[in-house]
């Protein structure tokens, strides 16, 4: 047996000292960070990989607003790489597999192609696979006879342009000629991608957008630890996933560093992002395994128990500044994950030492998380459990299993989680935009123009119950 000497803090343990500061306006302060040295943020928050957090809705909103989802791994593989693929085919400049009918095909196959892709034009193509006309949602609105072949109503003078055109210029004729579509074809006439005016506009209206060198919304994926589990990453790569989460709940063991080797060997490419963790030399066992970036913690999670259940973990604030301590002078950035609940625990994670955070229940209660809205005394509320949980377990041998669990296999669970109600939140671009603002304003505070000069200057000072009393408002009824 050996006891550390040192107290280990979290959040609530400390301030930050305010520093001198020459920031005229936080609100233009940037907040660019990396999530793996290969993957840039504009802001640093990653969603939780978590059945009642991120599945692709979560993921493309993420995304857009300059963060980044991991699409959680409990489901089978095809289901997850169709999670990736829609937050892939959300938004790009190109569309490069548009979608297209041909000459022979009637009115009655654009209606049905249009309401299974919610696409409002096809292109539509002859024998030889040159691109012929267009039909839009618009040329079927008083269409009656769905046996009508499509060459008789379909626009013929399309207005095309070559691959390789760029936005500026693809906005230009899109513009010039009042249209909303502006098909790619080569110098054969064959088509080889379309760029909607839709597609534009949603890339101006998100400028922070987290992109894939293609401009398609960058997203990560879990994977677990078992060796057929490379199945999945090599398809969940092979669908455009930007980083893989090898997610574990004891990151410091045989099998995640395993497992990491393996896709490092298998996949030199791949952005790993390995965990979690809680120690320095758990830090630089996943660094010397292949791992990109290290998510720390251990039991600081909204709906963890697994303090409680296994008495095992690290108070987070220390565990960040110790991972950090190893990871940073390698070049390679720590996730502060769980616990955080403010923009103000954002601050202290960054400051001390992470490079983003991953965050579950602050977010399971937005519009976009995939669990249910429900109503609670005319209050609103979504679901958030942890991954260890009983409920997620049981939802996961049903949908893995032969679609139901014994009774027995209930009682033999043991769950470090559990299943919760957390407030509605609203949609998740208003949840960043408060935690994002906090951020800049803890960053001003610090006189820190950079996320890295955060960790730079940051001063903490330890505080007692009642320093944390005085932080809160009160003494007031708060209305
Ligand atoms: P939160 O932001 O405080 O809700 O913490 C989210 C994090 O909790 C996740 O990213 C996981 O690291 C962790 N977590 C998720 N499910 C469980 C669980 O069942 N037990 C313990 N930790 C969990």
């Amino acid at each position: 047996m050996k006891i550390l000497p040192d107290v280990a803090l979290t959040y609530d343990d400390v301030l930050l000292v305010p520093q001198f500061s020459d920031i005229p306006s936080r609100r233009k302060l940037s907040t660019q960070t990396r999530l793996t040295p290969a993957i840039t943020l504009q802001i640093p928050i990653v969603s939780a990989n978590m059945d009642t957090v991120t599945e692709a809705e979560m993921a493309i909103a993420m995304a857009r607003h300059g963060g980044i989802g991991i699409i959680h791994r409990f489901m089978p593989i095809e289901e997850q790489v169709a999670q990736v693929e829609r937050v892939k085919r959300a938004e790009s400049f190109v569309v490069e597999e548009p979608i297209t009918l041909t000459t022979r095909h009637t009115v009655g196959d654009a209606r049905r192609m249009m309401e299974e892709t919610g696409t409002g034009g096809i292109l539509i193509l002859d024998e030889n696979g040159r691109l012929v006309g267009i039909v839009t949602s618009r040329d079927m609105l008083f269409e009656q006879d769905d046996r009508r072949p499509l060459t008789e109503i379909m626009s013929r003078n399309l207005i095309t342009a070559p691959p390789g055109t760029t936005l500026q210029e693809a906005a230009a004729i899109l513009h010039r000629h009042r249209i909303e579509k502006l098909p790619l074809v080569d110098e054969q006439g064959a088509l080889v991608g379309l760029i909607t005016l839709k597609d534009i506009l949603k890339i101006t209206e998100f400028p922070k957008a987290t992109k894939d060198a293609k401009g398609r919304l960058a997203v990560g994926a879990a994977v677990g630890v078992k060796e057929r589990e490379l199945k999945r990453v090599e398809a969940l790569l092979e669908a455009g996933a930007d980083c893989i989460v090898v997610d574990i709940a004891h990151g410091d063991s045989q099998l995640e560093i395993e497992m990491i080797r393996a896709i490092r060997r298998h996949f030199p490419q791949a952005q790993i992002i390995g965990g979690n963790v809680a120690t320095a030399e758990a830090t630089q066992r996943l660094i010397d395994a292949g791992a990109d970036a290290v998510k720390v913690g251990v039991g600081p999670g909204s709906i963890c128990i697994t303090r409680l259940v296994a008495g095992a973990g690290v108070p987070q604030l220390s565990a960040v500044m110790e991972c950090a301590a190893v990871a940073r002078p390698q070049g390679i950035p720590i996730i502060a994950d769980g616990g955080i609940r403010t923009s103000g625990d954002i601050v202290k994670a960054l400051a001390a030492g992470a490079s983003t955070v991953m965050i579950g229940s602050l977010l399971a209660g937005t519009d976009e998380s995939p669990g249910l809205m429900m109503t609670r005394k005319g209050h609103r509320y979504k679901v958030s459990r942890g991954m260890a949980s009983l409920q997620a377990n049981i939802a996961r041998k049903i949908r893995e299993g032969e679609g139901w669990i014994t009774q027995e296999e209930i009682e033999d669970y043991v769950s470090e989680g559990v299943e919760a109600a957390v407030p509605y939140r609203g949609p998740v671009r208003e949840v960043l935009t408060q935690l994002v603002g906090g951020l800049q304003s803890g960053m001003s505070y610090c006189g820190a123009h950079s996320v890295d000069e955060l960790y730079e200057k940051a001063v903490f000072v330890r505080i007692t119950p009642a320093g944390w009393k005085e932080s809160q408002s009160h003494d007031v009824e708060v209305l």
